[in-house]
């Protein structure tokens, strides 16, 4: 089932960017896998999952433990606590959900004490939605302006969770607004960054995001089946 599911998506995936112009091999597949065992992790992993994308440190800590991911990258995308930052920082390849100047700092602080660079990902409240986290978009250039301060962090573009998408289509604005902050930004040629990752799509918008412009999308649902929030 996993792995007919992943061979669906791609199968969208390349469509999606064919129909933009693009190279279906500019954008990545990331296994959103919260709330999914080690043995659903490891399947999609068997089926060509490369990257897998944990939201809570718990989770990502206790699937470590078991050897869940072995065989691809784990990025974190959940809201993470500064007094957290010592079990992801060094322990996963992208922290995507960057989302306010004290978590900066923390992981500054934390990567040079273990003396690594850490790779990030700034999110952006693109819809400012008040149950969202993210920088606001107007908030990124000063952000990035600012990265050569934080020597143990690399900034490598941008993540987006757009508000739930009504229709078809819905969301093409501010995917479309992502990009455009990703191109000024790199125009500027900031020290210490690049925008190279667009972190945009889910099961729900993940065609209209690839039309706009991103570079790997997060896919639980269309992967795993609907959530079990009751466990
Ligand atoms: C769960 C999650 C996703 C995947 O959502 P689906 O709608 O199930 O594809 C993507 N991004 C983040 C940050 C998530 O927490």
């Amino acid at each position: 089932m996993i792995a007919e599911n992943i061979a669906a998506i791609r199968a969208r995936m390349d469509a999606a960017a064919r129909k933009a112009g693009r190279d279906p091999k500019e954008i990545v597949l990331c296994a959103a896998t919260k709330m999914n065992d080690t043995a659903r992790v490891r399947e999609a992993i068997a089926a060509g999952i490369t990257c897998c994308g944990e939201n809570r440190v718990q989770e990502l800590t206790a699937k470590q433990a078991l050897r869940a991911y072995d065989g691809a990258s784990v990025h974190f995308i959940g809201h993470l606590q500064t007094n957290k930052v010592r079990q992801v920082v060094g322990r996963v390849a992208l922290i995507q959900s960057v989302d306010r100047p004290a978590l900066l700092a923390a992981l500054e602080k934390e990567a040079a004490k273990q003396a690594i660079v850490q790779d990030i990902l700034l999110e952006v409240n693109i819809g400012a939605e008040e149950s969202k986290s993210g920088y606001a978009p107007e908030e990124i250039d000063a952000v990035a302006a600012s990265m050569g301060q934080f020597p143990h962090l690399r900034l490598r573009g941008l993540m987006a969770i757009p508000p739930v998408s009504e229709k078809s289509g819905s969301n093409c604005r501010f995917f479309t607004q992502i990009r455009r902050i990703a191109v000024d930004i790199t125009a500027k040629k900031y020290h210490n960054i690049s925008m190279e990752i667009l972190s945009m799509g889910m099961t729900d918008d993940f065609e209209d995001a690839i039309a706009c412009g991103s570079t790997m999308i997060r896919v639980g649902t269309a992967i795993f089946g609907a959530r079990d929030y009751s466990k």
